[in-house]
């Protein structure tokens, strides 16, 4: 270890430091769990590598471990945090980088097209880099998908058991709508495994760094998004029941059973198979037709 990650703020006598000099108490509620293994961290950074023009959204900076990293590698970073708690303690740590912004703010709130505007120059690349808190994974990054933010890739830390539903191929019993929207925007790699010892306070699940490189197209058709994803969610809501009678009872009236029996047929898709035994493909086979025929 060199002079400069023993003093970084990641180091856990820093870590320990800052968190006595501020007398900072950890907030479950808010996902606080912080990082202090240095290895780990350039990991993570690693993965996304950045180039020096690029730009840098980090969600939840809490008191700067990875940020400090990413301000060596990208041109700007944009950190929004929001415990008002850690403000101060990130004027403080970051104050040697100036290329880091911290905006508080509760993420699922702010309008992320309102900074993209105002921080990132219009065709900088930007990649969202972050140790998520758990409690809001799955919103954070389909609010990062679904808006349609000019995004290169999303490399964050997540619970282990959601980074495997957003990589599971369809068979098994991860695959679901979630793996259908992030393959939908994204190609997701899992890019390495992280033990609950790597945080303070240690959380009870074990970790997983996923980068999900957003695609220019998505890899299928589909004639109306919002109609899609109503299809995928439909055939997932009870997943004991087969794809026809999710359908039948999201889409159809009473008696409409052959009908939709003959529209599955037409498509190759046994109507006894369960939802998650179709492909992103059959998806959008299944969604464009029921879109023309209802
Ligand atoms: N990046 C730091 C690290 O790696 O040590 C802290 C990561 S911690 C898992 C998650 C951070 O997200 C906390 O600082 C928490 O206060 C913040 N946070 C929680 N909910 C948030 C939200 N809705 N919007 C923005 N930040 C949030």
């Amino acid at each position: 270890m060199n002079n400069q990650s023993l003093k970084d703020i990641s180091s856990p006598t820093r870590t320990k430091e800052i968190i006595s000099k501020y007398g900072f108490t950890f907030k479950k509620s808010l996902g606080q769990n912080f990082l202090v293994d240095q290895n780990i961290l350039a990991r993570i950074v690693d993965a996304a590598n950045l180039r020096e023009d690029e730009g840098v959204l980090e969600i939840g900076p809490g008191i700067g471990a990875l940020t400090e990293k990413l301000a060596r590698e990208a041109g700007r970073v944009v950190a929004v945090e929001i415990d008002q708690r850690l403000l101060p303690i990130l004027r403080d740590t970051l104050s040697v980088y100036p290329k880091v912004t911290v905006i508080h703010g509760d993420v699922l709130k702010l309008s992320l097209k309102e900074i993209f505007d105002q921080h990132f120059a219009k065709d900088q690349p930007v990649s969202v880099v972050a140790n998520l808190p758990y409690y809001v994974t799955t919103p954070i990054v389909m609010k990062l998908l679904e808006e349609k933010l000019p995004l290169k890739q999303i490399v964050v830390m997540i619970q282990k058991e959601v980074a495997e539903r957003m990589t599971a191929s369809p068979g098994g019993k991860e695959y679901g709508s979630l793996s259908i929207a992030v393959q939908y925007y994204c190609e997701p790699s899992v890019e390495l495994i992280v033990p609950r010892q790597a945080f303070v306070p240690q959380p009870n699940v074990d970790s997983a760094v996923i980068k999900l490189k957003v695609r220019e197209k998505p890899p299928v058709d589909v004639d109306d998004e919002a109609f899609f994803f109503k299809v995928v969610q439909a055939s997932f809501g009870q997943r004991r029941k087969t794809i026809a009678n999710n359908l039948l009872g999201s889409f159809f009236q009473k008696g409409q059973r052959e009908l939709l029996e003959s529209i599955l047929h037409s498509l190759s898709i046994d109507p006894t198979r369960r939802g998650e035994t179709l492909s992103l493909e059959e998806y959008a086979l299944l969604s464009n037709t029921l879109h023309k025929r209802l």
